[in-house]
């Protein structure tokens, strides 16, 4: 999902409807103040309990749809397998609103109680054993209750009726008897739709069939691919059709469906078109797309942004940046679905990253170009101090769908997995993250644990400071360059929000000279760690992070003397960082760290050793007393050099 939002501030509450939304430049956006609006609210973040019972196998709808009408007419068919004994009744979550009138059971019609707001419950005639496979038919009519971002909508364009639903993250249970929750996908769908001749009906999977019947046609699709109940969805309008044919990886010719209104025909056949060399990017960025033997494809809805409703996007525009998103998410939310809507980020971060990837791809077609796309990326990210990617309060619609949090610190999330693992590590682990829960629901967890087992690299803090914690490092960098050509480059570090002290990670920065630079890769695992890099030329100035690999903020570069540096330097062939030493001690020799092995110890002021190891890149003093202390290197040829520290 993405919304392009023109944010109208009326006395400190935002329109969530939009204008003039041609172009792909909006910013996600979602201002936390529409939190206010209580429409907005539904206190349903978890599975529906007493639905765990059963195992959702098939649904055939058969709906009467007029979209001049805010009414649906029909009956669902639905096929389960029983997963305890004793099963004597059925739940589903589905909107009181609704009349049911009729449940058809092998013949025989069953009574079912309506509770609350959002609970069916139907008796059954006698209990049935685990496992066995069972269906039936709910008939039903009424004119939902529309939640979220609108789950069912008639509305007109041009002056012609258009309806469509939306049922992200709670709304499916407006519309139709489903489990509203993240744990059950169904395994297969038929949706047939009748509606009034002039218009058309889009929906998931393949058009099997389009008939004619009196004054109405019947629109049938088949979708054998096993779909999130929030992503079965249709829109009714008076369709223009096309189709862009677009050759996958894989050999096979995959359709491109495009179902539009026919006053933006021009506009959304100029957009799909580019959109064809994106989908065989993605397509062989990670695993070939997933729905291959049906179709992509979009159609229009005057939503104000888009939806990826499984094998057809809705969209309210053809820009780059809305279909590139909507694209991805075949991958990362349809295919492999977030399991909690804590984890939204696993659906919308990689969706805002895939659009991102697309513009690294594509760099002369797009606007805002890469860097650009960055800039406002960490822009958004940073205009306020903290929040978290993970979602603390799923109850909120506009909190799960934050644009800063969810969407843009998501995809930075994922940019910076990158940086920290490389390429190589970064795509193949993802690729083995979508092998492994293709089709199904996934965490954070999981994602973190292929990537963990591709780098060999534990991630534990990473999602720690990044994930659950909140803010940004902002980076204060030092630097002088010493007689011998060495650069001293010492990495201050302070973060914007105290639920996170220090966030280690690999900081690029570029060394300059006149005509040359280089880019190094400092590892900074210690605040105010100090750095040296052997440069053959005459360093002029630094810039940190110069290709926006971070999230970072307030950052300054000094060219200044570092304190103790240049005694040290004078004196011997190594010295010891920084003196005094607070919590651990760093080892430099002049043209460069120390390498190979190399044993220490240190001598308390009255001679007695207090501490020994081998060499690694810093020593832990913490644990000292306040005092004067030598450290003492010992070489293999047997040599040995002293330094003093104070431990402060
Ligand atoms: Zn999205």
């Amino acid at each position: 999902m993405k919304k392009t939002l023109t944010l109208l501030l009326v006395a400190f509450t935002v329109s969530l409807f939009s204008q003039n939304l041609t172009d792909d430049d909006f910013e996600n956006v979602v201002c936390k103040e529409a939190d206010a609006h209580a429409h907005f609210k539904h206190p349903a973040p978890a599975a529906n309990p007493l639905t765990l019972n059963y195992d959702l196998k098939y649904y055939r709808f058969e709906w009467y749809i007029d979209p001049a009408q805010y009414f649906i007419d029909g009956k669902v068919t639905v096929y389960f397998e029983v997963l305890e004994d004793n099963f004597n009744e059925i739940n589903f979550d589905f909107s009181s609103q609704m009349a049911v009138n009729d449940i058809d059971y092998h013949g025989q019609s069953l009574n079912s109680t309506a509770t609350g707001e959002y609970l069916l419950t139907i008796q059954l005639p006698a209990p049935l054993p685990t496992g066995q496979l069972d269906s039936l038919t709910i008939t039903y009519a009424g004119a939902p209750t529309s939640s979220g971002f609108g789950s069912f909508i008639q509305s007109e364009h041009n002056g012609v009726p258009s309806l469509w639903t939306l049922s992200e993250p709670y709304g499916a249970q407006d519309w139709w008897p489903c489990k509203n929750g993240l744990d059950d996908k169904i395994d297969s769908i038929d949706v047939i739709v009748t509606t009034p001749a002039p218009y058309r009906v889009a929906s998931n999977g393949l058009l099997v069939q389009e008939s004619v019947v009196g004054s109405d046609k019947v629109y049938h699709w088949k979708h054998r691919y096993p779909i999130a109940p929030y992503l079965v969805a249709i829109a009714v309008s008076n369709f223009a059709q096309y189709t862009d044919n677009v050759p996958l990886s894989n050999g096979t010719n995959l359709p491109m469906l495009n179902y539009v209104y026919p006053e933006n025909l021009t506009a959304a056949q100029s957009g799909t078109a580019n959109l064809v060399q994106v989908l065989q990017f993605y397509d062989s960025l990670f695993v070939t797309y997933p729905f291959h033997e049906e179709k992509y494809g979009h159609a229009q809805f005057g939503w104000g942004g888009g939806m990826e409703h499984q094998t057809m996007s809705y969209v309210t525009s053809y820009g780059w940046g809305l279909l590139t998103h909507e694209l991805a998410h075949q991958w990362f939310g349809d295919m492999v679905t977030c399991g909690s809507w804590e984890d939204i980020w696993l659906n919308e971060g990689f969706a805002t990253y895939l659009e991102g990837l697309s513009r690294e791809r594509f760099p002369s077609q797009v606007n805002p170009k890469w860097y650009d796309w960055k800039l406002s990326k960490v822009n958004s990210i940073i205009s306020q101090p903290g929040g978290s990617v993970l979602v603390d309060d799923t109850s909120s619609v506009n909190r799960i769908f934050n644009g800063r949090l969810s969407y843009n610190k998501g995809a930075y999330l994922l940019h910076m997995l990158r940086w920290k693992l490389g390429d190589d590590d970064f795509f193949s682990g993802i690729r083995n993250y979508l092998n492994d829960k293709q089709y199904s629901y996934s965490r954070t967890v999981s994602l973190q644990s292929h990537l963990e087992a591709a780098s060999e690299q534990d991630l534990t803090e990473y999602f720690n400071d990044w994930f659950v914690g909140q803010g940004f490092p902002s980076y204060q960098v030092i630097w002088e360059q010493g007689s011998q050509g060495d650069v001293y480059v010492q990495l201050n570090q302070t973060t914007s929000h105290l639920s996170v002290d220090f966030f280690e990670m690999p900081v690029p920065v570029l060394l300059k000279g006149v005509g040359v630079d280089s880019l190094v890769r400092l590892e900074q695992t210690q605040n105010g760690e100090l750095f040296s890099v052997k440069m053959p030329f005459e360093v002029t100035a630094v810039v940190l992070d110069p290709a926006l690999w971070l999230i970072s903020a307030n950052n300054t570069v000094q060219h200044g003397e570092l304190a103790g540096i240049d005694e040290a330097l004078t004196d011997g062939q190594f010295f010891v960082y920084p003196n005094p030493a607070d919590e651990y001690l760093q080892i430099f020799y002049k043209n460069g760290n120390v390498q190979g092995e190399l044993n220490w110890f240190i001598v308390n002021a009255l001679g007695q050793t207090v501490k020994t190891g081998s060499l690694g890149t810093s020593i832990d003093v913490s644990d000292l007393q306040i005092g004067l202390y030598r450290l003492v290197l010992q070489a293999h040829d047997g040599g040995s050099s002293v330094r003093s520290f104070m431990k402060k």
